[in-house]
């Protein structure tokens, strides 16, 4: 059976990567390829969530180099190039902690679906992530429908608006580590607004403290599935964010020199394809629907 479900959850796999690579063409977004190593990455924090452990990094001819832990920053660089919608599937690397082994929804390397859009609000990412879900889901449902039913999983139809909360609501109800019991108390996605997060997430002008981002939130314990945000594009901002978060801004020169002159306005997010698909699957671990695991804490086999 486990070597039956290792194909079901390639093909379930195959298919999500189909349907969300032709939805992005269809919305007339360029398809970028993934940059492996750089300079500069997103630094993942401080995020109160966060548990990663380092930066993965290698030396080469003298530079130092870290993998990519998301795509955000070449995003933003892309844009600001004259890219105005664009989206990449790419592998990121995030060494968590082995404490995370027994979460079921992390991974120390997998593959995000990330995306931007130049003078993107967060309502258009909110309208293109609701309709991206849901086709999503009724694809698998058409193309799948045996491993579906063979997995046992019965996937409920959902439909849109999604409902939105902010994140002081949902710690008021569900105490401070809110994700899990509000995603087993919902039977549908739901956004969750206003994290505190990275630099590069907008911090509302009108309301400081409060930020212009999102998370989207899978029901029935599946826990987050995307973070996204409208983005901190202006020189000044980003420095200040920059020494506000205590990063060392040497670590990200090329970054500002580009951004000397402004970034330019965009809105995005990123998803983790394994966790779509581990969603969908209802797999109990999401290093269950990979061919090969990469679970914190767990040995690397092949
Ligand atoms: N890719 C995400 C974003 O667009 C960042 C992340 O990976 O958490 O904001
Ligand atoms: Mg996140």
């Amino acid at each position: 059976m486990e070597s039956r479900k290792k194909l079901m959850h390639a093909k379930i796999t195959s298919e999500v990567l189909r349907y969300c690579t032709d939805f992005f063409h269809r919305k007339g977004f360029v398809q970028l390829m993934p940059v492996i190593l750089s300079p500069i990455t997103d630094p993942l924090g401080p995020d109160p969530g966060s548990t990663v452990i380092k930066t993965g990094e290698i030396e080469y001819l003298g530079q130092r180099l870290s993998l990519t832990q998301s795509m955000i920053l070449h995003k933003q660089i892309a844009v600001k190039q004259g890219i105005k919608k664009l989206f990449i599937i790419s592998p990121n690397v995030r060494l968590e902690s082995p404490a995370r082994k027994e979460s079921g929804k992390h991974l120390f390397e997998f593959s995000q679906l990330d995306f931007e859009i130049e003078g993107g609000k967060r309502e258009d990412v909110f309208g293109l992530m609701e309709e991206l879900m849901k086709g999503t889901v009724e694809h698998v449902k058409k193309e799948c429908a045996d491993e579906l039913h063979i997995l046992g999983r019965t996937l409920p139809a959902f439909s849109s608006p999604f409902s939105c909360y902010t994140t002081h609501e949902l710690e008021e109800k569900y105490g401070a580590d809110w994700e899990t019991a509000a995603s087993l108390a919902h039977s549908a996605p739901f956004w969750a607004l206003c994290h505190r997060r990275e630099f590069y997430d907008k911090e509302d002008p009108a309301e400081p403290g409060h930020y212009r981002n999102y998370d989207l939130i899978y029901p029935e314990g599946f826990g987050e599935a995307l973070s996204g945000a409208e983005r901190e594009y202006e020189y000044e901002r980003i420095i200040a964010r920059i020494g506000k978060d205590r990063l060392d801004a040497g670590r990200y020169a090329a970054y500002l020199e580009l951004a000397r002159d402004g970034m330019l306005p965009s809105a995005g997010g990123g998803f983790g394809i394994e966790r779509l698909v581990r969603y969908i699957t209802g797999a109990k671990h999401v290093g269950d629907v990979q061919l090969f695991r990469r679970v914190p804490g767990e040995q690397v086999i092949v």
